[in-house]
């Protein structure tokens, strides 16, 4: 039978009941933590490099701020859904309580496509973002942060607006800013980085040594390049990647056999995260469709481009050697194809604790950024490698303390956290 129409609210609430049956949550604890606190739909008009107008339509969700201020991205995307953002905010509650930090769950969105904009016009939308929700967000309540087609020069204009409208300095009102302006050393590397800090964690834990293994990636954008950077460091050999193609409207995979070479296609890559077809092919990769990513005979799998990649329809797909999955992105396996992984026995890193990385160096950029006290870079990413280990570590016991899928078990772990926030708090 086909997976119906996808829908990640709904991925995130199937999810989400699955562990409160688990947890045997009450009503209330079930009623607060389904559906977000409050959200807000806005109007973004724009008056674009023709003279015309545009009116764009943001989205800010909160979905739970019982342990601390909300936190969470704001992604640019043509096909941002209200639905989507719902879910990447609850997924931002679980991910802040899964690390431990004392952040609840947010996410923000615009539907918009800045291949088709200029910078100014993109400058217009951020300010434009945050003279909408001024009043609702800031330091103390909610903290926004880059996300899919936003940058630390969108985060930039969207403080900048902020201390205009409250008439001080309040660098801790968003995070991913440029360094120099408020920003972190490491916050660029922190997701991918992450991602490696728990795969060398789970291949420790299976007797397995990162130089005896292979993976297949799917993006070549921020999380993917970084987690390709430092699972090679470690002795890791990448043969694929992939991306999207905006020219042809669909994806591609670039597969080198003998090892994918990160600096060489860094070059003939854009900001996107889209690779250059033609260059590729002269540099000796093989262009493949774009699923062809997920059924290569390697060890690891590390989708981490956009949610709902691995389905109903293609997750047969996967190799018998693949022995782990590092979800970076956000959603990236549907509810059908997670119990055919899990069902297999295929060690699942869930992207609510693979990819937090990014959202535990936004949280040290805020405690340095309210400091006014900046980090070498060693130190960043020193704390960050510590935080997801223990993290990782204590999902991964949990898993084999009460025999769960380690999904179930990162979800166990984030939901008794916040619902005891709500009971302590007095909500429920
Ligand atoms: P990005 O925009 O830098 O890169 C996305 C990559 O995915 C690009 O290479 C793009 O071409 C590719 N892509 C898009 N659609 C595709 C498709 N259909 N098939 C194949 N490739 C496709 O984004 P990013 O920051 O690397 O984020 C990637 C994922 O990780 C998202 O799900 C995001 O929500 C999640 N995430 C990002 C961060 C962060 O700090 N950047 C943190 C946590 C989670």
């Amino acid at each position: 039978m086909a997976e119906k129409s996808f829908n990640a609210f709904e991925m995130a609430q199937t999810q989400f009941d699955k562990v409160a049956d688990i947890l045997e949550l009450e009503q209330a604890s079930r009623d607060i933590l389904r559906n977000p606190m409050r959200e807000y739909h806005f109007n973004i008009p724009v008056r674009m490099d023709d003279g015309t107008y545009k009116v764009f339509r943001g989205f800010r969700v909160q979905h739970n701020d019982a342990r601390g201020p909300g936190k969470g991205g704001i992604r640019f995307h043509p096909q941002e859904t209200i639905d989507t953002v719902r879910a990447l905010a609850m997924w931002m509650t679980w991910k802040c309580a899964v690390v431990d930090i004392p952040l609840g769950g947010s996410k923000g969105g615009v539907i918009c496509d800045p291949h088709n904009l200029s910078m100014r016009e993109q400058e217009l939308i951020c300010r434009g973002w945050i003279r909408q929700i001024a009043r609702d967000i800031g330091p103390v309540n909610d903290v926004p942060a880059p996300d899919v087609m936003t940058s630390a020069q969108h985060m930039l204009w969207m403080m900048d607006e902020y201390e205009v409208i409250s008439g001080g300095k309040y660098p801790g009102v968003i995070t991913g800013k440029p360094v120099g302006q408020g920003g972190s050393l490491g916050r660029t590397e922190a997701t991918g980085y992450g991602v490696v800090f728990t795969l060398r964690e789970a291949l420790k834990e299976m007797d397995i040594k990162p130089e005896d293994t292979i993976a297949s990636v799917q993006g070549f954008g921020n999380v993917a390049q970084y987690a390709i950077e430092l699972y090679t460091q470690l002795g890791g050999k990448v043969i694929c990647v992939s991306c999207w193609d905006q020219g042809d409207q669909t994806s591609y995979t670039f597969r080198n056999k003998g090892g994918v070479k990160l600096t060489e296609l860094q070059k003939i890559t854009d900001h996107f995260g889209g690779i250059d077809k033609k260059k590729a092919k002269d540099l000796g990769y093989e262009i493949l469709p774009g699923d062809a990513w997920i059924e290569q005979d390697v060890d690891i799998l590390i989708p981490a481009a956009i949610e709902n990649q691995i389905t109903q329809d293609n997750v047969e797909k996967i190799s018998k050697k693949v022995r782990i999955i590092a979800e970076g992105a956000n959603g990236p396996t549907t509810p059908a194809a997670d119990k055919v992984i899990e069902k297999r026995g295929i060690f699942m890193i869930p992207d609510f604790l693979a990819n937090a990385g990014g959202v535990t160096c936004s949280y040290f950029e805020q405690v340095q950024s309210n400091m006014n006290h900046y980090w070498e870079k060693d130190v960043v990413l020193g704390n960050l490698d510590a935080k997801m280990t223990s993290a990782f570590i204590a999902v991964s016991d949990m898993a084999k303390k009460e025999k769960l899928y380690m999904r179930d078990a990162a979800y166990v772990i984030s939901v008794n956290r916040v619902a005891h926030a709500c009971r302590l708090r007095g909500w429920i």
